[in-house]
């Protein structure tokens, strides 16, 4: 499995002995690099390093990639579909219903129900 690093600017700056490297004289602190990261989907070793991240870089993001809201979004039955389970995959006596897929979509405003959309 391949090691990933954290993507945390600050990361190596936290004093813990399992970011130590190094024989005892030339002993420096690094990136930590783990096959799994857990925070901020799989970038960060840790809230503390999330958060730094965050701290020094979210207004670029916000601003250049998701871009900027000036003003509120609105949820209306356009943009109300969610994702559900079917409640009707299971029968009364909780078989499986092969016909019935294991989503559908239900809209939050008017309730209505319909087949899983592929987007
Ligand atoms: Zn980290």
């Amino acid at each position: 499995m391949a090691l990933k690093y954290c993507q945390s600017h600050k990361c190596h700056t936290y004093d813990t002995k399992d970011r130590k490297r190094g024989s005892k004289d030339n002993r420096v602190n690094q990136t930590r690099r783990r096959s799994n990261l857990y925070y901020g989907s799989g970038n960060f070793c840790s809230m503390n390093c999330y958060n730094d991240w965050a701290e020094d870089f979210i207004d670029r993001a916000v601003d250049q990639i998701s871009g900027r809201l000036h003003e509120p979004m609105t949820l209306t039955e356009e943009n109300a579909w969610r994702r559900v389970w079917n409640p009707n995959r299971y029968d009364r006596d909780y078989n499986r219903v092969e016909s019935e897929p294991d989503y559908i979509e239900r809209n939050v405003i008017t309730n209505e129900v319909r087949p899983l959309q592929n987007s």
